[in-house]
């Protein structure tokens, strides 16, 4: 038995995006929410800094754009490629129907740490650092929250709903034994920083030579920068040793010189596994699983972030009303995943396409020349921007639904009291007209 035990309307687990936006958004509509956060701040490995249209745009439907924008960030108005010497366009973001023509590039903690500073300011919100979902509470063949551990200590945090946001390796979807659906996929990226120069080449995110891939992400004074490598290989790439590493990467990406040398230990290299895959049922009675924890995305397109808030957006919209009656039913929880699962797995279909032609890099270790087909497809008229809306704004973009509070009924004491008086005039003649049939029927 736990030494403690809370009580909250809506207990969201993991303080990501999904998550964070989630309690943001509830909170605000007055609904009594606690956030659950494993770690006790927002900086961890690199998980992604991409702020899409769509995001920004529900940024600004919230009334918080303005202050967004103020925080440091790059703006990426188109995405390209270099495909051995050869430089190609993919995706022209100035063109996207949205406030925000741009792709805003900004450290993932800045972004949380962010809501987390609007989400305080509604009294019934709470963020719980250092707070690990351990297993759910069920009772009933229902969930009815979740137990906790904070500094060794067991707490139990009871709900009426138990919102899953904890991401790949979350303990929800685990516990509720949801089952899930694998994507292969052929690849892995190695994560590290080298300098960045300001007259380094703008809006190039991928690099592609010599059977490798490399994306830089511009961090003003730093590349973000991820070598792709074939699944399950981290470990040759270990036994090779560094400095094959430096000289594959300075193949791939010339300009950057002599900064290679700045990687001196595998200690600054990350590998991280990738991902994809999808919950069959996304909810049980009182749990429902939302971004990374129903759906884990890879980093292809950088759309992993946006469709988390997505989701987080879909599910406040559709939830709201219910938690405010104090009641989820399970097909409310249904809906939530009838409006999303369409958008993810449009987004994981053309993510799969995209690490099968990835893959295929891996097959030519020699300096590649870009196949006929890539120029064609981007000579196609327009294609630029269709690629720019769909990275941008996604399949079936969320909009943040306005929901008036339940309207009370507001009546002067004349009023109440003509009210009353119709309503006892109404019974009475109701009673005597029954009395009436019954006696002549008698
Ligand atoms: C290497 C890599 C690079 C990526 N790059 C991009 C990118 O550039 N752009 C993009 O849009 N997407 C990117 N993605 C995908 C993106 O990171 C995810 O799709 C997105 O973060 C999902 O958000 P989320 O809130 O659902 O989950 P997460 O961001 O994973 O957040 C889950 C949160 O839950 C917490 N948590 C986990 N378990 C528990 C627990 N038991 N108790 C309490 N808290 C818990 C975690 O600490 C974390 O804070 C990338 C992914 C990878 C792997």
């Amino acid at each position: 038995m736990a030494a403690e035990i809370q009580e909250t309307t809506c207990c969201v687990v993991g303080g990501g995006p999904a998550g964070m936006m989630l309690g943001y958004l509830l909170a605000r509509r007055g609904i009594e929410v606690m956030v659950l956060e494993k770690h006790q701040d927002f900086f961890r490995d690199f998980r992604g800094d991409t702020v899409h249209p769509s995001t920004m745009e529900v940024l600004k439907e919230l009334g918080l754009l303005e202050e967004f924008l103020r925080l440091p960030h790059q703006k990426v108005t188109s995405a390209g490629v270099v495909l051995g010497d050869t430089p190609f366009e993919v995706a022209d973001f100035r063109h996207v129907p949205a406030t925000c023509r741009f792709v805003a590039l900004m450290p993932q903690w800045d972004f949380l740490n962010f809501l987390a500073d609007h989400a305080k300011r509604f009294a019934s919100f709470r963020l719980l650092m250092g707070h690990e979902a351990t297993w759910l509470v069920s009772d009933g063949g229902r969930i009815r929250g979740v137990s906790v551990q904070r500094d060794g200590q067991d707490v139990q945090i009871r709900a009426k709903l138990v919102v899953g946001c904890d991401g790949r390796h979350c303990v929800t979807r685990n516990a509720a034994d949801l089952e899930l659906i694998e994507s292969g996929v052929p690849i892995d990226v190695l994560w590290f920083r080298i300098s960045r120069k300001p007259d380094d080449p703008a809006n190039v995110l991928g690099n592609v030579n010599y059977g490798k891939a490399l994306i830089l992400i511009d961090r003003s004074d730093y590349f973000q920068a991820g070598l792709i490598i074939k699944k399950g290989t981290w470990d040759e790439v270990k036994a090779r040793g560094l400095d094959a590493l430096r000289g594959d990467i300075g193949k791939i990406a010339p300009f950057l010189g002599e900064r290679v040398s700045e990687l001196r230990d595998w200690e600054q290299i990350k590998v991280l596994t990738v991902q994809i895959n999808r919950l069959r049922r996304w909810h049980r009675p009182g749990l429902l699983c939302i971004g990374d924890a129903a759906h884990a995305m890879s980093p292809a397109g950088g759309v992993g972030i946006n469709l988390a808030i997505q989701d987080a957006v879909a599910t406040a919209n559709l939830l709201t009303r219910h938690l405010l009656a104090g009641h989820v039913p399970d097909e409310a929880l249904a809906a939530v995943q009838r409006r999303r699962e369409f958008p993810t797995r449009v987004t994981q279909t053309i993510q799969s396409g995209a690490h099968r032609a990835l893959a295929r890099v891996f097959e030519n270790p020699g300096p590649i020349r870009p196949p006929w087909q890539m120029k064609a497809v981007t000579r196609i008229p327009g294609i630029h921007r269709a690629l720019g809306y769909a990275v941008g704004i996604g399949a079936r973009p969320e909009h943040v639904r306005e929901q008036p509070p339940p309207r009370k009924l507001k009546l002067s004491p004349l009023a109440a009291a003509a009210y009353f008086g119709i309503g006892v005039t109404a019974a009475a003649v109701s009673c005597g007209w029954s009395w009436w049939m019954r006696r002549k029927a008698a």
